[in-house]
């Protein structure tokens, strides 16, 4: 440590969970120079092969957490769902970023649409409910979501009337949220970061279109008029600063009608911020570690030049392996394009395996290059 909340390499950071997004984090850390360590009981977890140290065991494991604080100037996490209790033990011993409070916020979607209404931040309209009934009502159509552990549209039911909604309940047997399904013009995501002492920076506006509950294509700069993409940024600027948040946290916003709402809140890197990762001035991964060390944040642009004007990113789902290993020379021989694989042996269909970002002039000219390169892979 030097300097009051400052992190400097080679100290060590401390990462809970090892998928992609925290790969990417450790190496952005790597490359500052600093030590890494994750946790993660998954011996195969991506991250683990690319730190320095990966501890192999549950993420309330009292003594990896201790070894963690003890080895660690600081504790990130790179998924919403580390136990409380957990990241609570953490902060004891060090320092722990963003803080357990506002992790349980973003892990609980009741206390999150309740965090969202205290702060006057509109929403689809929604009730907590649970296994024996509901706190109140929404129109259909309807979604039954589970409060906690969903992604990826895990947790779902969509739902068309009061008979659904009780046997969705019923079946899901937990604390869930019932959320009126709003007409979407788009989706969109904001990335911010943000410092303990208040420093912050948001990225440009990415575009997400989601397949079957996952994202599939995300497109920066969003489409949509320049008052709208400021109002965004204010609200998730709004929203880090209510939440006293450390580190990057993202933004998922419908806009329907014409109206901001937020979706859900995610309390790390973000799938929809990949394209940073080869298209801004500083990834959101290295945003990650320097807003958590407490460091100057990075300049968030799109890069420029060369006639590039826009990035676009689409998924790599496990079931493009259907027919084998896709043919990546398709795609690693085109002009402005990256591909990125997370390492991942087994190819489970909906399973995020890797992702492809392109740079092009235009917004349009992206998406369509990276949908097709993608489709171009495939064996079939
Ligand atoms: P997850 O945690 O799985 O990402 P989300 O709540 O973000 O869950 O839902 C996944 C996707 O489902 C959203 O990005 C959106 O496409 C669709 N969706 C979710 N809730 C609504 C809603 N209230 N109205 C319309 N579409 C919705
Ligand atoms: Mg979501």
């Amino acid at each position: 440590m030097s300097g009051p909340g400052v992190i400097v390499p080679p100290a060590t950071i401390g990462m809970l969970g090892g998928g992609q997004l925290g790969r990417y984090s450790i190496v952005a850390a790597r490359l500052m120079g600093y030590g890494t360590v994750v946790l993660d009981p998954d011996p195969d977890a991506p991250a683990g092969k690319v730190a320095d140290t990966h501890l192999v065991a549950p993420y309330d494991d009292p003594a990896a957490l201790d070894a963690l604080a003890a080895t660690c100037a600081g504790v990130t996490t790179e998924f919403e769902n580390p136990p409380a209790a957990a990241l609570e033990r953490l902060a004891r011993d060090t320092l722990v970023a963003p803080n357990p409070a506002a992790v349980a916020v973003a892990q609980d979607r009741i206390a999150e649409k309740r965090f969202l209404a205290g702060i006057g931040v509109a929403t689809a309209p929604w009730v907590a409910a649970g296994p024996d009934g509901a706190d109140g009502e929404v129109g259909f159509p309807a979604i039954v979501k589970t409060a906690r552990l969903g992604y990826d549209g895990k947790g779902q039911v969509p739902v068309d009337d009061a008979d659904a909604v009780a046997s969705a309940l019923a079946e899901l047997g937990v604390p869930c949220v019932i959320e009126q399904r709003v007409p979407l013009d788009l989706e969109m995501s904001v990335i911010v970061a943000r410092t303990a002492d208040g420093r912050h920076a948001t990225y440009p506006l990415a575009e997400n279109r989601h397949v079957n509950g996952i994202l599939d294509l995300s497109v920066v700069p969003a489409r949509v008029p320049g008052d709208l993409a400021r109002e965004a940024s204010a609200l998730a600027l709004q929203i880090a600063g209510a939440l006293d948040y450390v580190g990057v946290l993202a933004v998922e916003m419908f806009v329907s009608e014409g109206r901001l709402l937020v979706n859900e809140l995610a309390p790390r890197p973000h799938n929809s911020g990949h394209w940073t990762l080869d298209g801004a001035l500083t990834s959101q991964f290295e945003q990650q570690v320097r807003a958590v060390c407490g460091l100057a944040l990075g300049p968030t642009s799109l890069v420029r030049g060369d006639g590039i004007g826009a990035a676009a990113m689409v998924n790599l789902l496990g079931d493009l392996w259907a027919d084998g290993e896709p043919a990546w020379d398709r795609a690693l021989t085109a002009a402005g394009s990256t591909l990125h694989l997370y390492g991942k042996r087994e190819a489970r269909p909906g399973r995020k395996m890797g992702h492809l970002t392109v740079l092009a002039a235009t917004a349009d000219d992206a998406a369509e290059r990276a949908i097709a390169l993608r489709a171009a892979t495939t064996r079939r």
